[in-house]
Order: structure tokens, then sequence, then C-alpha cells
């Protein structure tokens, strides 16, 4: 799923925190944070260095119960970033394969295992990142974060507007990065994975 819909997911978890008793701004910026982290990853072995879809709920479950014996600003705070950790790679398995046109389906690579130690395939429920599928989740997981107090509602609409003009780009994007990775000078270009030059 695109990253718009990925901190989206971060302020779900955000809501759901304040209910608990957080913070509002932290926990906001703590499940933005953590919902973005795994990607981190994108440039040196995506979806696998930093996607932890089994191992991530280890310390996101400790964090949970931290926070629950001993709720204070920072454990929720914790909590929350903890848990946004967890669940990208989570909501990666439901989309589609890493490739650079995934509408083409022909990866049946989703996220990385390290508990299975093997890659886990593409449920594909948002059929890829960047499809109309992705922008209507991205708008239902939008609506918790309108409780939030200003200025969160306005960013998550923002990140809804630079999803659909994500989603209405998609394709002609994957054609750019095609073309601007295969115009890199060769000592930069063997540090591009090599998705790009499909
Ligand atoms: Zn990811």
């Amino acid at each position: 799923m695109m990253a718009m819909t990925h901190a989206l997911a971060g302020l779900v978890l955000a809501a759901l925190a304040v209910v608990v008793g957080g913070d509002p701004a932290t926990v906001a910026v703590m499940g933005l944070a953590g919902s973005l982290f795994p990607d981190l990853d994108i440039y040196a072995g995506h979806r696998k260095t930093l996607h932890y879809p089994v191992y991530g709920w280890i310390p996101a479950g400790g964090a949970v119960a931290l926070a629950v014996a001993v709720p204070t600003n920072a454990t929720v705070a914790l909590a929350t970033f903890l848990v946004a950790v967890a669940l990208h790679p989570v909501m990666d398995i439901y989309g589609g394969g890493l490739e650079l046109r995934p509408w083409e389906g022909r990866s049946e690579r989703a996220v990385y295992s390290h508990y299975h130690g093997r890659w886990l395939a593409p449920k594909r429920l948002v059929p890829y990142d960047g499809s109309p599928h992705d922008l209507g989740t991205a708008a239902v997981l939008a609506v918790p974060a309108m409780t939030l107090p200003d200025p969160v509602p306005a960013f998550a609409l923002a990140l809804l507007a630079v999803g659909a003009v994500y989603v209405a780009l998609r394709k002609r994007l994957a054609a750019v990065w095609s073309a601007l990775a295969r115009a890199l000078p060769e000592p930069v270009a063997q540090h591009v994975p090599a998705r790009f030059f499909e």
C-alpha cells in the first residue's frame, strides 16, 4: 500500500491511543513515524530489512503490556510507535508484490518474514499500491483521524489529496522511475535496486 495509506493507519492507532489516555499530539507523531519507519529500507533490502510481519509483534506486544500496566505519555507513545511498525508489514501482505509495475501481478514477493525464513506471497486485497482500492482504503482509514485535535484532521485530508494525485499518476510514475534509473551513471546505478530497471 502507498505511504499515505500506511500513514493514515498510523493515525488510526493514534486515535485508539488517545482513547486509552495518550497525549494526542505525541501519539499522532508516533503513529505516523511508526507507520512509515519500515519503508526506510526502500533502497536496501526493501520489505525485508525493516519489515517484520511476525517478530514485530513481540516488541509491540511488550510495549502494549507495559502501557496497560504503567500508563504514562511515554509508554503509550512507545506502544503506538511499535504497534504501527508491526502493523505496516502486515498491511503490505494484503497489497501487491514487490515489482516496478505491481498491477502486472508478476511478483510473488509481498514481504519477507524472518520468522518463516521466506517471502510471503501478496494477497492483493488491495491489488497494488496506488490502485483505486488503495485510495478507498486510505479514505476509510482517514475517518478516525477526524476525532484527533487540529491540525491532524487537516493533515489527514492532505494525505488523502496527495494519495489521490499519486493514484492518478501511478502508472506514469513507474515509467518515469524506470527512465530515471536507466539514465543514471553506472557508479550510482549499481546502488539502485534491480526492480527499477524492469
Ligand atoms: Zn512497506
